[in-house]
């Protein structure tokens, strides 16, 4: 994927797209509150008799910096709460700006809901903005996090002026801070640190409405079952694969290869900054045979075609594997959502080691 570079191009279209995006997912939300408003006003003489049964309005409004953190507080908090999802359409995870409509409705929310671990690189200068009562949570707590590629890309690139810029950017930055690089940020695609992140999630939620507890706690129960499933699935059908090498389209998969014996060979780094070099090509087209790996990943819902050339090289396929930095809303509307994608993913795995 080269996003960044088209990033680069199409800045101003790309800002323009994600207002477009914001305006409607601001008049949506706007309509809720106002059919539910009428829906009361309506009902009002039978509403003391029936309260009880009558779904619960929103009491948390929340922000979601990531598709896997809107899953799980969708799933946690149901009725109750309100989800803006920061990152929606085109956009993905590692390359993402605010625009002034979104930092108004972050102002305005309850909960600001952060993946951390280095994701949000735009962090520091959104939270400056901040006046209102939100409350910002790094929901990163207690995930044993991997160490990032920075110092690694910048022994190797010290030439390279856009990597320089980062280092100025480093020493305006809070010092407990997560420096974007300095971690692995993608620990939601191993289930174990993902049910990390879904529990935080629930302690937020329970925090800022304790009345909510028993909804929150019957649904985290519940996502708890889920995420046990998931590691069992997962241990049980890449058990006969461990030591395997696959080939990601960037190096997204550290946290869950990790966790089932895996390696990733990634087309691009862990930052998904651009194009892999022709010598970066060749070491992975060499690798490839000497594995004899037989399919090339690319990033669902980005361009294949890296991953077509270095399959066409080495005789193989190419497969998507999500990455959950993006989530298309088609998907979402038909309910796919953080498990179903997690499911495809270990499908495409093993199908990628030739099992079943
Ligand atoms: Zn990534």
């Amino acid at each position: 994927m080269n996003r960044n570079n088209e990033n680069k191009k199409n800045h101003i279209m790309h800002v323009a797209a994600i207002s477009l995006g914001l305006l409607v997912a601001l008049s949506a939300c706007q309509n809720t509150p106002k059919e539910e408003k009428n829906a009361t006003s309506q009902g009002s003489i039978s509403a003391t008799m029936s309260e009880s049964k009558e779904a619960p309005a929103v009491t948390l409004r929340v922000i979601a910096s990531t598709d896997a953190i809107y899953d799980f507080t969708k799933l946690i908090g149901q009725d109750r709460v309100e989800v803006v999802d920061l990152i929606e359409g085109d956009a993905d995870a590692h390359h993402w700006e605010p625009t002034p409509k979104l930092l108004m409705q972050i102002n305005e929310a309850d909960l600001f809901l952060l993946n951390g671990a280095g994701l949000e690189s735009w962090l520091p200068d959104v939270q400056a903005s901040l006046t209102g009562k939100v409350k910002s949570v790094d929901l990163s707590d207690g995930v044993a996090l991997r160490k990032g590629e920075e110092d690694h890309d910048h022994e190797e690139d010290h030439d390279d002026h856009e990597e320089d810029h980062d280092d100025a950017d480093h020493d305006d930055k809070e010092q407990h801070e997560h420096h974007h690089g300095e971690f692995d940020p993608h620990y939601w695609l191993s289930p174990k640190a993902a049910a990390i992140q879904a529990k935080n999630i629930y302690e937020a939620l329970v925090a800022s409405d304790p009345q909510g507890k028993e909804v929150y706690d019957a649904n985290y129960k519940a996502l708890q079952e889920k995420f046990e499933a998931l590691e069992r699935d997962y241990a049980e059908k890449l058990k006969p694969y461990s030591g395997r090498s696959v080939i990601v389209p960037h190096e997204a998969f550290g946290y869950l290869f990790d966790a089932y014996g895996l390696k990733q060979i990634g087309l691009e780094g862990m930052l998904a900054d651009g194009q892999p070099s022709a010598k970066k090509i060749a070491e992975i087209v060499d690798l490839a045979k000497k594995e004899g790996i037989k399919t090339v990943f690319y990033e669902a819902y980005g361009d294949d075609k890296e991953a077509e050339s270095v399959a066409a090289e080495i005789g193989a396929k190419t497969a998507p594997l999500y990455t959950l930095e993006a989530e298309s809303k088609e998907d979402r509307a038909k309910g796919e959502n953080y498990f179903t994608f997690m499911q495809k993913n270990l499908e495409a795995l093993v199908d990628s080691f030739g099992g079943k």
